[in-house]
């Protein structure tokens, strides 16, 4: 019999040109894709018919996941029936996509599989406001965390000891919690004035970009009724977005 095999496969921030030539590749000659929420319909819609395609994203309206062993057990059970199965996860499938995990349960089952990276919205939606994340005159390091704190975690942000440890922080899952998390950043010493930026649905036709300061950015966004998925960039880079914006959504 065929031996099935598993590729973790990253789709990148939203845009279907910043999937790599290797996902698309992979993707062609799949069997069966498991995908996620925040996966760009349009590289779905051009894949062969045959292909199964399998979504085990959140419920929008519920915010309920399939149960913990649910993903890997579909994927095991497929490659167990020696197909080709992509799993496929938006942006970077190591960077906060559970992808670690998943991996984990295949190597105790003894099933083979792959890991193709992907380009993650941490970098890639800052970019296409027109922020680059370093810059020789503004900031040499950054720190990409997560802003969605789940209390049963075992490691957490430390929000008040990363304020004044790099120059630029790229928050993902954040803005349900944005004001704690200025909050915490102040508390840490940020200054009240640092520059912010908010990018929604970032490299896609409706990428809308809100710029502040950790002082004004909880009024901008409510305000503006910023929703998720966005990314919030904080530091002195943020100012170059006036001059380095590039991308008409
Ligand atoms: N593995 C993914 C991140 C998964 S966590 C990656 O590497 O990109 C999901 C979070 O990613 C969202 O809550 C949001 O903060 C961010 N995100 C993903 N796609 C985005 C997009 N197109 N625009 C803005 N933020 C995005």
């Amino acid at each position: 019999m065929k031996k099935g095999k598993v590729y973790l496969v990253g789709a990148g921030p939203g845009d279907p040109g910043l999937l790599t030539t290797k996902a698309r590749e992979i993707l062609a000659r799949a069997d069966v894709i498991v995908y996620d929420r925040l996966i760009a319909r349009r590289i779905l819609q051009e894949l062969p018919k045959q292909i199964v395609k399998i979504y085990v994203g959140k419920r929008s309206d519920t915010h309920s996941i399939p149960g913990q062993d649910a993903i890997p057990r579909i994927l095991i059970t497929n490659a167990e029936k020696g197909k080709i199965v992509v799993r496929l996860k938006g942006g970077d499938p190591f960077l906060f996509g559970r992808g670690g995990e998943e991996i984990q349960k295949l190597k105790e089952a003894g099933v083979s599989f792959e890991v193709v990276p992907g380009i993650t919205s941490a970098l890639a939606v800052p970019a296409y406001a027109g922020i680059p994340v370093t810059h020789r005159k503004y900031a040499s390091s950054v720190a990409i965390v997560t802003g969605h704190e789940d209390p049963k975690k075992s490691k957490r942000v430390d929000w008040e000891k990363l304020a004044t440890a790099v120059d630029t922080i790229v928050i993902l899952m954040g803005v349900s919690n944005l004001q704690s998390i200025l909050e915490s950043l102040v508390q840490g010493g940020c200054d009240i004035e640092t520059p912010v930026a908010i990018v929604e649905r970032g490299t896609t036709k409706r990428q809308r970009v809100t710029v502040g300061t950790i002082q004004t950015m909880t009024a901008q966004a409510l305000e503006r009724r910023i929703t998720s998925p966005a990314v919030i960039i904080v530091g002195d880079v943020v100012n170059l977005q006036k001059e380095l914006s590039w991308f008409k959504s």
